[in-house]
């Protein structure tokens, strides 16, 4: 029986309110028995946090998301270190920089972003980011800040942007897109990387894989990005699965033992 985390799901989202315990049951049965839930505004705290305390094996992550931009206010970063210390967080997040979409002031996304990789580092969290058109810049800016860790979720730049990341203490989650036949770019860098850096994830309800193309993204879905990496790698998925677990569970400080003895899954910190 696989062991996976799902170390990306927006799993409070709307789209799964009308059969989130069947999406659940499903991931179980294809082995995704834990998730990490990333908040993405103010407005999803209560909602991530009520998820997270509703069933075993849910750790929530708190921050605000760039996508979001125009809903954060600086109360609501004044508000978050007591959010995370409170309410079970693994990680913060999920937070970064997004020049892809218009309209997202690039400035005000970088003072954001900044600031809460600055409260994850006083508390000794790990971070959750996502960069889209902004690798380098985020590279750059965790480098200048020090002492962070964490992961870049569904990565997609180069070989050499991964190394760098890997040199700061940074995972790269992968998802969906390794799963399609001309993502050449992600494929070779999946398939060369230490796989000590390495977490797979879904993004849910987002970036379905090639098979399930244009419908809503679930957990029970992964094990399509499980058997894509380890085709790439030539290993069996069983090996991966054992590895990306382990990372995961170092990564955000999930209690390893308590899960195995007990499944409780109660979160170590
Ligand atoms: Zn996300």
């Amino acid at each position: 029986m696989l062991d996976l985390i799902d170390t990306h799901a927006h799993l409070d989202d709307v789209s799964f309110d009308g059969d989130r315990a069947d999406m659940f049951a499903r991931s179980a049965a294809a082995g995704v028995r834990r998730w990490i839930v990333p908040a993405i505004d103010r407005g999803n705290w209560e909602k991530v946090e009520g998820l997270a305390t509703s069933r075993d094996g849910i750790y929530p992550a708190y921050g605000l998301h760039p996508l979001f931009l125009d809903a954060h206010r600086d109360e609501h970063l004044d508000e978050l270190p007591a959010w995370l210390a409170c309410h079970g967080a693994v990680a913060v997040g999920e937070i970064g920089l997004d020049f892809y979409v218009e309209g997202l002031d690039p400035a005000r996304q970088r003072e954001i972003f900044v600031r809460q990789l600055h409260i994850a580092k006083e508390h000794d969290l790990p971070v959750i980011v996502h960069a889209r058109r902004a690798f380098e810049e985020t590279i750059h800016t965790l480098r200048r800040i020090g002492g962070l860790r964490g992961v870049v979720h569904s990565f997609a730049g180069s070989e050499e942007q991964a190394r760098q990341l890997f040199d700061l203490g940074f995972h790269i989650g992968i998802g969906g897109p390794v799963t399609y036949d001309r993502a050449n770019r992600i494929r070779r860098v999946v398939a060369a990387m230490p796989l000590e850096w390495l977490l797979l994830e879904t993004d849910a309800p987002d970036q379905p894989c090639v098979h399930h193309r244009g419908e809503r993204n679930e957990p029970a879905f992964m094990t399509d990005v499980l058997e894509t990496i380890a085709a790439l790698r030539e290993v069996t998925p069983a090996a991966i699965a054992c590895a990306t677990t382990r990372n995961a569970e170092k990564a955000f400080g999930l209690a390893i033992d308590d899960w195995r003895n007990d499944g409780s899954g109660a979160p170590a910190h």
